[in-house]
């Protein structure tokens, strides 16, 4: 007989099914050993955490040996002692573990950070693209999730970029905190945001909107609502230039521009993030109802009284503030030169005024988050009370404190460990060894899993 290619074919076919069955076969017999627990609990399905230290709500005292149970992506209860497991629950033992909830930043730029340009420019890459951005957040926010950050604020990207990350996070398509994204920055012509470099005065409107570009009141409203349109969870404008920029600290925006945004976005139920250095800016923003200043490095006495009386929120960022040598954390906060946001957060937090944990990641490292803390503690917050920013202060900032921030029957099952007890050192948060994001886990005894979904979607035609 002849072997025809008719033959072959069908023989390809043939050996290509039985190597496809033996490795399934194989990766069944490896998962049964390698697996963790359960990266996804099936419906029905529980999850039994025993908790050596359980610090259920920050700036409460930790209990000890607790027993939490995750059913889907919720806390179901939470119980004194160690129970054993019901047949239909699987333990995870984090007996010899500090237990909390899972950290957030209010100020990240997870697009991008200095090392990737470096890289770009020395291998000749080029432009980078909108594309380049979502490949780059997608690596970025996993490393961030690995820090156990959960849950993230973008305060200022592109129009594009960050949304497909988000969609692609909030899918199961890929692992990552939860974004909540502003979108493109908003700031004046010529002002810390304008990436034409004060050539946007001479683009086409649908060109300055992309950019987040805008003048006069109305105009601002107008691209406020474009980046709802876009999507956008929050607006962040400048209220003042910026370090970086160059455009000094002083006010860019006149009073009536500041409002026409912040009206415009409490319309719709966004929170506005005002960009803030200087006090005097500052305190028109904080006027015209802005929900946190960013940054806030010179605020004086009266901005932070005014801050304590609106309730008015600020995300120090102060590890971007460290003078020369700030990648290398072998000196104290007070470095060789210092600066005014110390006095201005020490201030903040002698007062009482509202703080929310913030670090400007982007400018140094994804996955870095957790070095904020060292230097608020160095400063005279407590242990207890930084944490707190990073957890109960965070979720109220973003509008999700129904829903996260603590270790309580039915909010969401985020939640981390530590080996160290954070509230004696509060480094230990820099080492997370166990990070579950919604009811998933994705780090187990110090390795990261991931969680990339790759079931096939209910009523998919594709059947695997
Ligand atoms: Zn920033």
């Amino acid at each position: 007989m002849t072997l025809t290619w008719r033959h072959l074919a069908i023989i390809i076919v043939m050996l290509a099914a039985v190597l496809a069955a033996s490795s399934r076969l194989h990766a069944g017999a490896h998962n049964s050993v390698q697996q963790p627990p359960s990266r996804f609990a099936a419906t029905g399905d529980k999850l039994l955490i025993h908790a050596g230290t359980l610090l259920a709500v920050p700036g409460e005292s930790p209990l000890v040996n607790q027993s939490v149970v995750v059913m889907g992506d919720r806390i179901l209860s939470v119980t004194a002692g160690f129970r054993e497991p019901f047949y239909n629950e699987t333990l995870l033992d984090l007996s010899d573990s500090f237990v909390l909830p899972g950290l957030m930043d209010a100020h990240v730029h997870i697009m991008a950070q200095p090392s990737a340009f470096v890289r770009n420019a020395r291998s000749g890459g080029g432009p980078i693209s909108e594309s380049d951005l979502a490949l780059n957040g997608a690596v970025y926010a996993q490393r961030t999730l690995a820090a156990g950050f959960t849950t993230i604020r973008d305060v200022g990207s592109n129009d594009e970029s960050v949304f497909a990350l988000r969609k692609s996070i909030d899918q199961g398509m890929l692992a990552g905190p939860t974004i909540l994204a502003a979108g493109p920055l908003i700031s004046p012509t010529g002002g810390h945001g304008d990436r034409g470099f004060g050539a946007s005065d001479s683009m086409e409107p649908a060109v300055r909107r992309t950019e987040g570009v805008c003048d006069g009141a109305d105009e601002c409203a107008i691209a406020v609502r474009h980046n709802i349109g876009l999507g956008a969870d929050l607006i962040k404008f400048t209220a003042t230039g910026g370090f970086m920029s160059a455009t000094g600290t002083r006010q860019q925006y006149e009073v009536e521009e500041m409002q026409a945004i912040v009206d415009t976005a409490h319309m719709r139920d966004l929170k506005v993030a005002a960009h803030a250095y200087g006090a005097e800016a500052a305190k028109l923003a904080i006027d015209a109802g802005v929900d946190s200043i960013e940054h806030g490095w010179m605020l004086d006495k009266s901005a932070l009284r005014q801050m304590k009386k609106q309730g008015t929120y600020l995300v120090p960022t102060l590890l971007i503030s460290r003078p020369a040598g700030w990648t290398n954390m072998a000196g104290t906060a007070r470095g060789a030169a210092e600066r005014d946001e110390y006095s201005s957060f020490e201030q903040a937090y002698a007062m009482g005024v509202n703080i929310a944990f913030g670090t400007d990641v982007g400018i140094f490292d994804h996955g870095q988050n957790a070095r904020e803390f060292a230097i608020m503690v160095e400063l005279g917050m407590s242990e207890a009370d930084a944490i707190r920013s990073a957890t109960v202060a965070t979720a109220e900032l973003f509008g999700l404190g129904d829903d996260r921030g603590v270790i309580k029957p039915g909010k969401r099952a985020d939640i981390i460990a530590v080996h160290e007890n954070p509230l004696e050192n509060i480094e230990a948060l820099k080492n997370v060894s166990f990070v579950m994001k919604s009811g998933a886990v994705v780090k187990q005894n110090g390795d990261y899993l991931g969680s990339i979904d790759t079931r096939p979607v209910l009523g998919s035609p594709v059947k695997f």
